[in-house]
């Protein structure tokens, strides 16, 4: 996961909003039109650098879903609430189904206050490990608690689903290799900078191995390349 700053709601939706009738009323999730349902998704892709919430695989073609942080089913109040509106991918392949699915499709109503690990949490980032192999655990460091709600989190969301993990494996080699072939800043640029609003997918993988190792390796000699 990676820290999401969560901005106002779409003017779209404070607009929709206003119109319902009852005052008080919270219309089905199934009732959201375009608009504001465009524009959300619109706010969404971009508060998140067109990456998804949980695993931080790529959104950038539309392929994520609207996903409500607390389930709908465990508090219909916060539906319309942009804070807790955040958008997920859709959890692979719509053919797969069952474990192999990930993120928003994994979690579905599983919310448990302190344990679902929040991805707006200042720090966010620093919870996970992310070895070469691809693979995501809790990071070493924390209390046993905290290990415990954040190997939870990742066992519920299924953020080790092989394909999430070859995903992550294949950039991470890339971006393993490139380190001995580019120079600093343009390794940073590729894999790290901010490039017309997106970031690269798995971010707080790359950013995790160039912290470790990678930014050190990065600054010895001239480029070759
Ligand atoms: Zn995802």
């Amino acid at each position: 996961m990676r820290r999401i700053r969560k901005g106002a709601q779409p003017r779209e939706l404070a607009a929709w909003r206003r119109r319902i009738r009852p005052r008080g009323f919270i219309p089905p999730w199934g009732q959201l039109t375009n608009p504001p349902s465009g524009a959300m998704r619109d706010a969404l892709a971009t508060e998140q650098r067109q990456l998804c919430c949980y695993c931080t695989g790529s959104i950038v073609a539309g392929n994520f879903h609207i996903e409500h942080f607390c389930p709908r089913a465990a508090d219909r109040t916060f539906t319309y609430i942009w804070f807790n509106l955040l958008a997920s991918c859709q959890g692979g392949d719509p053919d797969i189904v069952g474990p192999r699915r990930h993120c928003g499709a994994a979690k579905d109503n599983w919310f448990v206050v302190g344990v679902t690990v929040d991805p707006r949490r200042a720090g966010v980032e620093a919870l996970f490990r992310f070895p070469l192999s691809g693979k995501i655990f809790p990071a070493k460091h924390l209390d046993a608690n905290r290990y415990r709600a954040v190997d939870t989190t990742i066992t519920k969301l299924n953020l080790n689903a092989p394909s999430l993990v070859s995903r992550r494996a294949a950039i991470l080699s890339r971006a393993n290799m490139d380190v001995v072939s580019l120079d600093r800043a343009t390794w940073r640029r590729r894999y790290l900078e901010e490039q017309d609003g997106q970031l690269q997918e798995f971010w707080p993988a790359l950013n995790y191995n160039f912290e470790l190792h990678w930014a050190t390796l990065l600054t010895l000699g001239p480029p070759t390349a």
